[in-house]
């Protein structure tokens, strides 16, 4: 049944990304198995855009797979070498918008 396949896959989604969580908690952040294409291709990244916010990446090098979770404290293996300043720029960006509900700022 329709339903039932798209539940399972749904599943599935979340137990491939509980699993990348689970592997960056015990250190594991390079040549993780990537859920789309199935190479040991998936490294771990973080960013923390402002205090108190923190966020694992975990992207793909052989496809377009990439995924984040939000940290509510400081990841046991974050380090400033793990972080990546593109991803923290968006992230940023997402909080700026989320807290100033104002139009943008005209530039010059
Ligand atoms: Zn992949």
């Amino acid at each position: 049944m329709p339903r039932d396949d798209s539940q399972n896959q749904t599943n599935s989604r979340l137990s491939s990304q509980l699993h990348l969580l689970q592997e960056a908690a015990i250190g594991h952040l390079d040549n993780l198995d990537c859920p789309n294409c199935r190479h040991l291709a998936i490294s771990v990244w973080f960013s923390h855009p402002v205090a108190d916010m923190y966020r694992t990446w975990f992207i793909c090098a052989d496809c377009d797979f990439h995924t984040r979770a939000q940290n509510t404290e400081r990841p046991r293996f974050f380090s400033d070498d793990r972080v990546c300043a593109e991803l923290e720029e968006r992230d940023l960006s997402i909080v700026r918008q989320a807290i100033f509900k104002r139009p943008p700022q005209r530039l010059m």
